[in-house]
C-alpha cells in the first residue's frame, strides 16, 4: 500500500496539514513528491500538491480515499519548494497551500486544465510507445492513461530519452510550429532517389537536397524557398518516407526587440573592490549576504553583471530581482545583452502563457538567469549560485496579501539552501538592511562615486511658502519655471515628478466644507478629469461630480490638491509648445504603454516627462538634466512611521535621474517644510547622516529596525463587532506573550472603513519573543474554526511596510 500525503486547494480550513490518499496501483509507479494530483475533498474533486509518500497511514481503510487523478508526469514543485513553504507558511502565518501556489505560474494553478506535450526522439522508444510517437511529437496525457502508456513513458523519461513538458490546454499558453524532419539515413535518401522516374524532376531535386541535410530538421517554407518546391512536391517525397512532418514546440518570445551584444567594461577601482568579496564567497560557498551600497549611476548593475558572469562560469544559475516598476526593457536589455539567450525575464506584464514559457526555461535548465519582480525569487533553479536583490528597500519585495513573504527572507533562506551569496543592492538602503550591515551581519560593500564620475546632481530646495507670499498662485516656483524654460531652449529634457495622481486629489465645497467621500471607505474621492469621475482608489467606487453640495447646496464646489493631469494642463498654459508625455497609473493601463513612453522620451519625441513614482527609478537617459519635483510633502506626511525614510529614498531616487551622462545634472525640489531633516538630507545627498538622525527617531519610538513589528488587523461589517473581536485578540496575545513584546491596542486602522468593512487593530512591538509564531498559528487557529463562520476577517501581518 502506498500513501500520497497531499497539501489541498482549501483554505478557511481550520488544520494546515497534508491529507492521506491512498495510490492506486496503476498510478503507482508514476507519482513523485512534487506533482500536482486531483483528490475528492468533501463532495468536490480538487487540486492538491505530493509533498509526501508513505507506506502506512492511520486513516482507517474505510475513511481513505485514492488519488483521482494524476495531473503532472514530472514534479513540478523541487524538493527545496516543499521544505520552503513548510518554512514560509510559519514565517508568513498562512496556509501550506497558499505558499506552494505562489511558486509556481499562476497557468498550473487550479483553474487550469492539463495537457502532456513531450519533444522526444520516437526512435529511442520502445513498442508501443514508438508508435505513438512517431505520429507526432505531441501526446495528449489522458490518451496516453486510457492506452496503459504512462508506465512506460515515465520509465523512459528516468532513462532520460524524452524530455517532457506539462503544458495547459488554455488557449495560448503553447505554441508549436511544423517543420519537416528529413530522414538521418542517406542511403536510403539515395535510393528513393534512384527509385523516382526522370518524369519527377521537382522531387528529385528535392531529394538531392535533402542528401544534403539529413537529419535535420527545417521548416517546411525555407524547404520551399532554398529548392524552388511546392507544398505537393514535399507531401510526396515525404510519402516516399524520405522525411516526416514534426512538431516543434517554441517559447514564445516576450522581448519585442532583440539587443545587440555589448561588452564587459573594465571595473573601477571601487567596483572591483565590492565585486571581490562576492566572487570570494560564491568560490566558498559561502551563504552571506552583501549590502551594496551605491549612490545613484554608481555602477552597482555593472557588479552584478559580472558576478552573474562567474556564477555562471561556476555552472551555477543566478536569480536577480528588480522592483516591478523598474523592469523597463532597458533593464532587462542590459541582462540580456551580455548573456542573451541564457536570460529568463519574470514579471507580470507577460501574459499567462509567456510567463509559463519563461517558467518552463528555468524549469528544464534553458537558461541560466532570471531576471524579475517579487515572486521570480522561487525560479525553481537547482544550483543556485547567486541572488541579487537590486532596490532592496523597495515595500513591492513585500507581498500584501497570503502569503505576505517578503522576497529578501526569501532570497536568504535560498542561498542558506544552496550555499551562495546574496546582493542586497540600494542607493537608498532600508534602515533594517543598514543596521544589520552595521552590526555585520550583512557585509557592507560601498560604492562612493559615480561609474563615469559624473558628478552628483546639483540639489536646490524651494520654499513654496515664499512663492505664495510673492503672490505666485501656480504649482510652479519662479526658479523651477525659470529652469525648465532654459532646458526646453537647450533643447535638454526635464523630468517633473509628482507624487499623487488623478487631476485633483480631493473636491471640496467652500461653503461648508464637505470633502466628497467613498461611500465604502473613509476615504476622500480623487476627480479624474478624463472622465469627470470622482474615484475611490482603494474600493474602485465611482461617481460623478456633484453640481451641487450633497450637504448644504451650495454650488461652489471646489478641487483641490494637484495631480498629474493638472499639471500637464498648467505646463502647456506656462510653456505652450512644449512637448509633454505622462505617466502615471492611468497613462499606463493598457500592455506595453510604459515601455512605449519610455521609448518615446529617449527617442527624444518629448521634452518634458512628466509622472508619479513611476518615472523615479531606472530611468537613465543621457539628455535629462533637469528634475523637478512639485511636491516633496505629499510623503513626508502620511502617517506612518516611515515616512520620512520613504521621502529621503524618493528624493535620493527622483534626484538620480539627473545628469546621468556628460551634460551635469540639476534638481529642484519645491516643499512647504523644507526644514525637514529627510529633505535636507536628500539635498545634500547624504545617507549616513540621515541614516543617525532617523535612526534617533526609531529608537526614541521603539521603532524597526530596534523593534520588529507585527499587526493584527480585525474586521467585521458592524464596528461594534470588530471592536469585540479585536479586543479579544489583544486579550488573547497579553495573556501567551512574554514581556518581550508590548501590545499596542486595540485601536481604530488608520483607514477605520474600508470596502464597508470596520477595521481595528493590534501593534505588536517586539525584539525576542520565541512564543510569537506559536501564540499567531494558535490565534489563527482559534479564528478559522470559530471566528471565521461569524463574517470577521482576521490577518496577521510581519513586518508589515505600512502601520
Ligand atoms: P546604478 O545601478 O548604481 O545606478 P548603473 O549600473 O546604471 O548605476 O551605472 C551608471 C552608468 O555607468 C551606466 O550607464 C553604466 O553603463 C555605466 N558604467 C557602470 N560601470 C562602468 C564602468 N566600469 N565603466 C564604464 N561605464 C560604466
Ligand atoms: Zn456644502
Ligand atoms: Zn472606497
Amino acid at each position: 500500500m502506498k500513501i500520497a500525503e497531499v497539501i489541498v486547494d482549501v483554505s478557511a480550513y481550520p488544520v494546515d496539514r497534508p491529507f492521506d490518499y491512498l495510490i492506486p496501483d496503476e498510478m503507482e509507479e508514476l507519482i513523485e513528491c512534487g506533482c500536482r494530483v486531483k483528490v475528492p475533498f468533501g463532495a468536490r474533486n480538487i487540486l492538491g500538491f505530493v509533498v509526501g509518500i508513505k507506506n502506512d497511514t492511520d486513516v482507517p481503510p474505510d475513511k481513505l480515499k485514492p488519488v483521482s487523478s494524476l495531473l503532472d508526469i514530472e514534479p513540478v514543485l523541487t524538493k527545496e519548494m516543499m521544505e520552503l513553504a513548510k518554512w514560509m507558511k510559519n514565517e508568513t502565518i498562512s496556509y501550506e497551500i497558499d505558499c506552494l501556489q505562489v511558486m509556481i505560474p499562476s497557468a498550473l494553478r487550479a483553474k487550469y486544465e492539463k495537457m502532456v506535450v513531450l519533444e522526444t526522439d520516437a526512435e529511442n522508444l520502445e513498442e508501443p510507445l514508438r508508435t505513438v510517437f512517431r505520429r507526432t511529437t505531441k501526446a495528449n496525457y489522458k490518451e496516453l492513461e486510457k492506452q496503459n502508456l504512462l508506465i512506460p513513458l515515465k520509465k523512459a523519461l528516468k532513462e532520460k530519452w524524452v524530455s517532457i513538458e506539462t503544458v495547459v490546454k488554455q488557449k495560448g499558453t503553447i505554441k508549436e510550429i511544423r517543420k519537416v524532419k528529413i530522414s538521418e539515413d542517406k542511403d536510403f535518401l539515395q535510393k528513393v532517389y534512384e527509385n523516382l522516374s526522370n518524369r519527377a524532376k521537382k522531387q528529385k531535386q528535392l531529394l538531392l537536397w535533402m542528401q544534403q541535410h539529413a537529419g535535420e530538421i527545417i521548416e517546411p517554407e525555407v524547404i520551399y524557398r532554398k529548392t524552388d518546391s511546392s507544398p505537393q512536391v514535399l507531401q510526396a517525397v515525404i510519402g516516399h518516407g524520405a522525411a516526416e512532418f514534426v512538431m516543434e514546440e517554441v517559447y514564445r518570445n516576450p522581448f519585442k526587440k532583440d539587443v545587440g551584444k555589448t561588452d564587459f567594461f573594465t571595473l573601477t577601482e571601487e567596483q572591483e573592490k565590492a565585486l571581490q568579496p562576492i566572487v570570494d564567497a560564491m568560490d566558498n560557498h559561502s551563504p552571506e549576504t552583501f549590502l551594496l551600497h551605491g549612490v545613484t549611476g554608481s555602477g552597482k548593475t555593472e557588479v552584478y553583471l559580472q558576478a552573474i558572469q562567474h556564477c555562471i562560469q561556476q555552472g551555477k544559475e543566478a536569480i536577480v530581482l528588480v522592483p516591478e516598476i523598474s523592469l523597463t526593457p532597458q533593464m532587462t536589455n542590459r541582462f540580456r545583452s551580455r548573456f542573451g539567450e541564457l536570460v529568463a525575464v519574470m514579471h507580470s506584464g507577460l501574459s499567462i502563457g509567456e510567463k509559463f514559457d519563461e517558467w518552463r526555461k528555468v524549469h528544464h535548465r534553458k537558461v541560466k538567469v532570471v531576471v524579475g519582480a517579487r515572486s521570480a525569487v522561487f525560479a525553481p533553479f537547482e544550483n543556485v549560485g547567486l541572488i541579487i536583490i537590486d532596490e532592496e528597500h523597495e515595500t513591492s519585495y513585500k507581498q500584501e496579501d497570503s502569503p505576505r513573504y517578503h522576497a529578501r527572507d526569501v532570497a536568504i533562506w535560498r542561498s542558506k539552501y544552496h550555499r551562495c551569496p546574496v546582493i542586497l543592492g540600494s542607493a537608498t538602503p532600508s534602515l533594517e538592511s543598514y543596521a544589520r550591515a552595521r552590526k555585520n551581519v550583512y557585509k557592507l560593500l560601498t560604492l562612493k562615486e559615480r561609474a563615469l564620475k559624473q558628478s552628483l546632481p546639483s540639489v536646490e530646495i524651494v520654499d513654496m511658502r515664499k512663492e505664495l507670499k510673492k503672490g505666485n498662485r501656480t504649482m510652479f516656483s519662479e526658479k523651477l519655471a525659470e529652469a525648465i524654460r532654459g532646458r526646453l531652449e537647450k533643447n535638454e529634457q526635464i523630468v517633473l515628478f509628482l507624487n499623487r495622481r488623478g487631476y485633483s486629489s480631493f473636491v471640496l465645497c467652500r461653503d461648508c466644507g464637505t470633502v466628497m467621500q467613498c461611500e465604502n471607505c473613509d476615504i476622500s474621492l480623487t476627480y479624474h478629469r478624463y472622465n469627470e469621475k470622482l474615484k475611490c482608489h482603494y474600493c474602485g467606487y465611482e461617481q460623478p461630480v456633484p453640481a451641487i453640495c450633497p450637504l448644504c447646496g451650495s454650488d461652489h464646489i471646489r478641487y483641490f490638491g494637484t495631480g498629474t493631469q493638472k499639471v500637464e494642463e498648467e505646463l502647456t498654459k506656462l510653456f505652450p509648445g512644449a512637448r509633454v508625455l505622462r505617466m502615471d497609473v492611468d497613462t499606463t493601463k493598457r500592455k506595453g504603454a510604459h515601455e512605449r513612453i519610455l521609448e518615446d522620451f529617449g527617442a527624444g519625441k518629448a521634452d518634458i516627462l512628466l509622472g508619479t513614482q513611476m518615472i523615479a527609478k531606472g530611468l537613465d537617459f543621457p539628455n535629462i538634466t533637469l528634475v523637478g519635483v512639485l511636491s516633496a510633502d505629499t510623503s513626508l506626511h502620511l502617517p506612518d512611521f516611515r515616512a520620512a525614510e520613504r521621502t529621503f529614498q524618493l528624493l535620493t531616487q527622483v534626484s538620480g535621474r539627473a545628469g546621468r551622462a556628460e551634460k551635469p545634472g540639476e534638481v529642484i525640489i519645491q516643499t512647504y517644510s523644507p526644514e525637514h531633516y529627510a529633505i535636507q538630507f536628500a539635498k545634500a545627498q547624504q545617507y549616513e547622516p540621515f541614516y543617525e538622525r532617523e535612526m534617533l527617531m526609531r529608537h526614541e519610538a521603539d521603532y524597526p529596525p530596534y523593534y520588529y513589528i507585527a499587526l493584527v488587523q480585525v474586521s467585521h461589517e458592524d464596528l461594534l463587532v470588530s471592536a469585540e473581536y479585536a479586543k479579544k485578540c489583544a486579550d488573547y496575545l497579553r495573556s501567551r506573550l512574554s514581556f518581550n513584546a508590548s501590545i499596542i491596542g486595540p485601536t481604530t486602522a488608520g483607514i477605520v472603513r474600508l470596502q464597508n468593512r470596520y477595521r481595528y487593530q493590534c501593534l505588536i512591538k517586539y525584539k525576542i519573543e520565541p512564543n510569537l509564531i506559536p501564540t499567531f498559528l494558535q490565534l489563527m487557529k482559534i479564528y478559522r474554526t470559530d471566528w471565521m463562520k461569524k463574517g470577521i476577517t482576521l490577518t496577521i501581518d510581519l513586518n508589515p511596510t505600512m502601520i
